[in-house]
């Protein structure tokens, strides 16, 4: 069946214009089922979980309904932590960036006073808070209720939980009982349940239904990966996987955007398709991808149905789907007609709930991989290139060069130097700069728990989400533009946590920047993540070592040999 487009979920041409304008192609299914009654003012019921799109599925409503000339709150969502009242509050923020004069502000423990009450005071109609600080606000007649049409419940199972089950019925006693009431919950219990009865009238309910899917047996796996690191990881995924054809799906037209761009920007022959692209842009793109003059293509849902393409030998998902059937969609791009294919997907901060649920009702099991290091995507390229120089070799139709060769050897020149000379004229400079990736460090020890904050104003203390990580969806490429992957590299200044050294093997010996990492892990007993970037030169090379470990590399290093040679390393001048 054919999804529903935003449009036909009856939303008004302002918050259109908003959702067109934060990239979003297709409802999530728990929004396509919650806005429509909830415009028509109908109290809903929707059990979700975090990280399905649940914040829009009640934003949307309950912005359509609020009257922006009238001051005075007139939508109070309640929320068990600051941090998801904060996060709410900046997703209503996105919606209403181009609404005048709708304005929305959190009001939570542990913060001082006179900010909230400025920003209530200035006619905030919105009002995200946490119930404990709700109560406090009510009680010093710093927030009037009396107005609110639409209350909401996010997360109420939590709430529960959290032990504020009092805190809500005093909230709600404030309320007019004439108002509209949208209740999300990741679980139906019998409190949960009572809570609805008391304080719903008529209620559409709302669940997803999770229909029986089929996976291909492809590979799959997963990436645990900080959503800034997503560019980075896709680059490292693509030089090890080498693939002819690869599809690379996004959630927004903006991620697609920023991916392509910043893959582009990295070397990559990728391109676009998305909603916003003409038929001939489209048309354009597809001719490219299928003669094979692009190799990667980085799509959303919508553009990527109906695509026609057979032999794509991998997805990557660079965020996952809100609808497990999606994900399945997008897997099977890839391992059709007998072929081999491989699915990835990278998953960020509450996207490990999707990933789980899409493992519950594919009933396929993910497997969770370690994020390849820059050592393993050097070593991979220098064996990709050592094959080709043996397949030559043994292929042996060279030959005409020979004579350049005897030339150079009759100057004096060894064999070695000679071969070195010539690789680093052939892949030398080409190689992407790779760059450091928060999942390259080693991981900090885990610092005991301070002790818990206090709201002071009758919060049950706050609380760290159980399943929530910071918010940010935007441009994991942002603004970063290194050189094409085909420039020059340059010796760029390395991060001040880092120390640039010398070590005294190069190209000439045979040595690659695998078994220099090796080789100073091994001896120097260094943890994962401290070595960097290594540049080869002809007879040296340069590596980046974290300041703390700089003394320990050269106490130890000199005990090692690598290619013959005993191994001495100083910090660079
Ligand atoms: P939530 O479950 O409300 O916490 O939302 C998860 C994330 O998905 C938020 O960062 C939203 O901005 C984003 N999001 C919500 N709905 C959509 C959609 N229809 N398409 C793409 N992204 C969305």
């Amino acid at each position: 069946m054919e999804k529903q487009t935003f449009a036909e979920l009856g939303i008004s041409p302002d918050l259109l214009n908003a959702i067109e304008a934060l990239g979003f192609e297709q409802p999530a299914p728990i929004q396509a089922q919650a806005i429509p009654p909830g415009i028509e003012g109908r109290d809903v019921v929707g059990q979700s979980q975090t990280g399905s799109g649940k914040t829009m599925a009640f934003a949307i409503p309950a912005l359509q309904r609020l009257d922006p000339h009238k001051r005075g709150v007139q939508v109070l969502i309640l929320c068990p932590t600051r941090e998801l009242a904060i996060q709410v509050c900046e997703e209503i923020h996105k919606l209403t960036a181009h609404m005048s004069g709708v304005k929305a502000t959190p009001i939570y423990g542990g913060a001082s006073y006179d900010r909230q009450i400025r920003a209530l005071q200035s006619g905030a109609q919105i009002v995200v808070g946490t119930p404990g600080r709700v109560i406090d606000f009510i009680e010093r007649d710093l927030l009037r209720l009396e107005n609110i049409q639409t209350l909401v419940f996010d997360e109420a199972d939590e709430m529960l939980d959290m032990g504020f089950k009092d805190e809500i019925d005093r909230v709600v006693k404030a309320l007019p009982k004439e108002r509209q009431t949208i209740f999300f919950s990741a679980t139906l219990s019998g409190p949960i349940k009572y809570l609805i009865e008391s304080y719903t009238r008529n209620p559409v309910w709302v669940t997803i239904e999770h229909k029986a899917l089929t996976v291909p047996t492809i590979e799959q796996r997963y990436y645990e990966v900080n959503s800034r690191s997503k560019v980075e990881v896709l680059c490292r995924l693509l030089d090890l996987e080498n693939p002819r054809l690869a599809i690379l799906f996004a959630n927004t037209k903006r991620m697609v955007d920023d991916v392509t761009d910043a893959l582009m920007a990295r070397g990559y022959s990728a391109d676009r398709l998305h909603g916003d692209l003409n038929q001939t842009a489209r048309d354009r793109v597809m001719k490219n991808f299928r003669s094979g003059n692009i190799e990667v293509l980085v799509a959303t849902d919508v553009a990527a149905r109906g695509l026609d393409v057979d032999d794509v030998d991998l997805v990557v998902n660079i965020d996952l789907p809100y609808d497990e059937e999606d994900y399945v969609h997008r897997i099977g791009r890839t391992g059709r007609a007998g072929r081999s294919g491989k699915a990835m997907s990278l998953v960020s901060g509450r996207e490990i709930f999707l990933m789980q649920r899409i493992q519950r009702y594919a009933k396929v099991r993910i497997e969770r991989h370690k994020v390849p290091t820059r050592e393993e995507v050097e070593g991979k390229r220098a064996d990709t290139y050592f094959e080709l120089l043996r397949a030559t070799l043994e292929e042996g139709n060279y030959k005409s060069h020979e004579d350049t060769v005897q030339r150079l050897l009759d100057a004096g020149q060894s064999a070695t130097e000679i071969c070195s000379a010539l690789m680093h004229l052939w892949i030398g400079d080409s190689a992407r700069e790779s760059e450091e990736i928060i999942e390259d460090r080693p991981r900090p020890e885990k610092a005991p728990r301070g002790p818990r904050e206090n709201d002071g104003g009758g919060e049950r203390g706050y609380r760290e989400p159980r399943e929530r990580a910071p918010r940010d969806y935007g441009p994991a490429a942002g603004g970063d533009h290194r050189p094409p992957r085909r420039e020059h590299r340059s010796d760029a200044a390395p991060s001040p946590h880092h120390t640039r050294m010398f070590i005294n093997v190069g190209a000439v010996d045979g040595a690659t920047p695998r078994e220099i990492s090796g080789a100073l892990y091994r001896a120097c007993e260094l943890p994962q993540g401290t070595v960097g970037k290594i540049d080869i030169y002809a007879k040296c090379s340069f590596v980046l070592v974290q300041n703390d470990f700089v003394e320990t590399v050269m106490d130890r290093i000199g005990s090692t040999k690598l290619h013959g040679r005993n191994l001495r390393m100083d910090v660079a001048k």
